[in-house]
């Protein structure tokens, strides 16, 4: 939210999006409370921003809309086949319609299957299943309001968080998308230990899901049998990548062609907004076609420590949240619990918590490295510690005025994954 407010899109992003005041745990086969955690306004203060959901395809327009405002060319409708770079010459895009366009640099930010990826890094190794599947279900908030035990979900905005022997699901509302006669949209992200993988967002009846999900809270079943769109995907990890940059320069790959975590991770979007914040603060200070290569490779310098400590640190609450039932479930059981009789914010710590072993306090230090985090501000470290001293050491005699501006963006249409 803070980086978007700097990109000048606070009043239309707050008109689009719901806010989050917090979170609610409960136990997935019974739905005991573990409590609720509101966010504080010093945790507010702190982070500098909040948290809030956004229907997908509204929040892309508004990005695209913000970028055409500045200038930016989109094209749609064209679908990259190759990407190639050269030393000491304009790297190349190929389209479909056998159009090559000569760029200053090439940014790829060509999701999960990415292109740009297999023409920076070579072939790759499959990457390895984890063992657990993920479910989005989508639930029309007009199915929803009306129902007594169901339309407080829409109304408290918090996000549920259910956990259960390995499985667990979040839960939260979102803005419908504008084109609909309702306000708010209901999205369950369910994961659950398998045997097989399932295939990559295969449509998946209720039926099958209700099966799979075994015994389950009545509110959590009625939400499923209230969906319109299931569909799964296996959670795999792609390994961390070396190389972001070609080897020959002037192509970078960002976002999901970059690294992704596990389908509906909740970090994934964030984590990609942040890569576009670093990489924008560092163009600010170009002047110079040489700069190009040595922003690009500080990108992959300032980047991959933050990715991967994501990475883990999503991995690690995935893993917290579909613990099999056994001594490490029971000691996290009882630490919440322990939390919620003594009214305490779920993940507030208090003296006792050394004692407790099943150390849930960090999480919320956890949280803190997350929201805190300051994209641009790691870029801006980045330039005052190496990047102007290069500047300085390379460019001293130089005395040129000039700018590179973003030309084009290629980017084929994709559906609306939030609407039926
Ligand atoms: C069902 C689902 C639920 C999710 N839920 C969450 C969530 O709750 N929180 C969260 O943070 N993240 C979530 N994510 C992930 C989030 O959507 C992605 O992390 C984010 O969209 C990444 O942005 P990106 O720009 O890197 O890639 P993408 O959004 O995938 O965009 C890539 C673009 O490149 C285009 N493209 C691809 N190949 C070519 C080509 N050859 N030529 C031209 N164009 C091309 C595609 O059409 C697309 O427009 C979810 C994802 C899914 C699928």
């Amino acid at each position: 939210m803070k980086l978007l407010t700097r990109w000048g899109i606070e009043q239309e992003l707050r008109d689009m999006s719901i806010y989050m005041p917090g979170f609610r745990l409960s136990r997935f086969e019974t739905g005991e409370p573990f409590g609720t955690h509101v966010w504080e306004d010093e945790f507010l203060a702190e982070s500098g921003g909040e948290i809030r959901t956004v229907n997908y395809s509204a929040f892309r327009k508004l990005l695209k809309d913000t970028a055409v405002n500045y200038g930016v060319d989109v094209r749609t409708k064209c679908r990259v086949t190759a990407v190639e770079s050269k030393q000491y010459t304009q790297p190349t895009v190929t389209l479909q319609s056998g159009e090559t366009i000569r760029a200053d640099v090439v940014l790829g930010a060509d999701g999960m299957e990415s292109l740009v990826r297999t023409t920076v890094v070579g072939p790759e190794k499959t990457p390895e299943w984890q063992g657990i599947n993920a479910y989005n279900i989508f639930i029309p908030g007009d199915r929803i309001v009306g129902d007594p035990g169901l339309e407080e979900l829409l109304n408290d905005r918090l996000l549920c968080g259910t956990f259960g022997n390995n499985r667990g699901y979040y839960s939260y509302a979102v803005p419908a998308a504008p084109s609909s006669e309702h306000k708010f949209d209901y999205v369950m992200n369910l994961w659950i230990r398998e045997e097989v993988p399932q295939e990559r967002w295969k449509a998946v009846d209720t039926k099958t899901v209700l099966e799979k999900m075994g015994e389950v809270e009545p509110r959590a079943r009625k939400l499923v049998g209230l969906a319109t769109v299931i569909s799964s995907a296996p959670a795999v990890e792609r390994e961390s990548l070396e190389d972001w940059v070609h080897k020959e320069g002037r192509v970078l790959i960002l976002g999901d062609a970059a690294h992704i975590f596990f389908p509906c991770s909740l970090q994934n979007l964030g984590v990609a907004v942040c890569d576009a914040a670093t990489l924008g603060h560092l163009f600010q200070h170009l002047h110079h076609h040489r700069q190009i290569d040595q922003f690009l490779n500080a990108f992959e310098e300032i980047r991959p420590a933050r990715i991967q400590y994501m990475k883990e640190l999503e991995f690690s609450n995935l893993e917290f949240m579909t613990l099999e039932n056994g001594p490490v479930q029971e000691q996290r059981d009882q630490a919440l619990r322990e939390r919620y009789k003594k009214g305490l914010n779920a993940l507030d710590s208090d003296e006792q918590d050394a004692l407790v072993g099943a150390n849930v306090a960090t999480r919320f230090e956890a949280m803190m490295q997350v929201f805190c985090y300051d994209a641009e501000e790691e870029a801006d470290k980045w330039w005052v510690d190496w990047g102007s001293l290069q500047e300085r050491a390379s460019f001293s005699n130089i005395n040129a005025d000039f700018s590179v501006q973003v030309q084009q963006l290629a980017t084929v249409e994709t559906v609306n994954r939030e609407s039926p």
